[in-house]
């Protein structure tokens, strides 16, 4: 239960009034996945794992993240997926090029976003990890919005789990180094940083 004021963040709230069990940040369209499971018992989310999708790759804007994440892809939509349409995939919360936030999975819930991966001695980083995905590629800057976004949902997840510090936000290509690339050059760490320091 939210105990204080979210009265800046009204807009959007839950599309549907159905009552998913778990949290759910108050902003986001809710897209409920299947592709999610219970994490190990007593695992908290840790680790911050940013990533960027598009779909078609270098494409912006259409319905097709939401279909990969609710297992609806077309494989005849495009080439391309054909290639990815069997994948059973999610993250906790998508935002788009517009600075919009959709979720897909309650962030007590494990969602299936990082692969093989290893933070430290740890592997298997969906065990303890929030995705978020951010709709680009590794070489067209993010949006202004999406910097905006990501840095306010951040400081709302760190305040909920206080385990996620500074250290621990980390983006797809650290923890699955020669597989994934993403969220790619094009995403400006030092200026999500700051954002993360100064407030706004
Ligand atoms: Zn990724």
């Amino acid at each position: 239960m939210e105990s204080h004021g979210q009265a800046d963040l009204r807009e959007g709230l839950g599309n549907n009034g159905a009552p998913e069990a778990g949290t759910w940040h108050p902003r986001a369209r809710r897209v409920p996945s299947p592709n999610q499971d219970a994490r190990p018992a007593g695992m908290r989310p840790s680790l911050l794992v940013i990533h960027g999708i598009s779909l078609p790759p270098g494409e912006f804007g259409g319905p097709w993240i939401d279909a990969l994440f609710t297992n609806r892809l077309d494989p005849t939509a495009h080439p391309y997926f054909r290639e990815i349409a069997h994948l059973r995939v999610s993250a906790h919360l998508l935002i788009d090029r517009r600075g919009h936030l959709t979720q897909y999975v309650p962030f007590e819930r494990r969602a299936w976003h990082a692969g093989r991966s290893r933070f430290g001695a740890h592997e298997g980083c969906n065990d303890f990890s929030i995705g978020i995905e951010l709709e680009g590629t590794d070489e067209v800057p993010y949006t202004d919005e999406q910097y905006g976004c990501l840095a306010e949902v951040t400081r709302w997840l760190m305040a909920r789990y206080p385990d996620i510090v500074p250290e621990r936000i980390v983006g797809h290509s650290d923890i699955a180094p020669g597989r994934k690339t993403d969220p790619g050059p094009a995403f400006d760490w030092v200026r999500y940083r700051a954002l993360l320091e100064n407030g706004t």
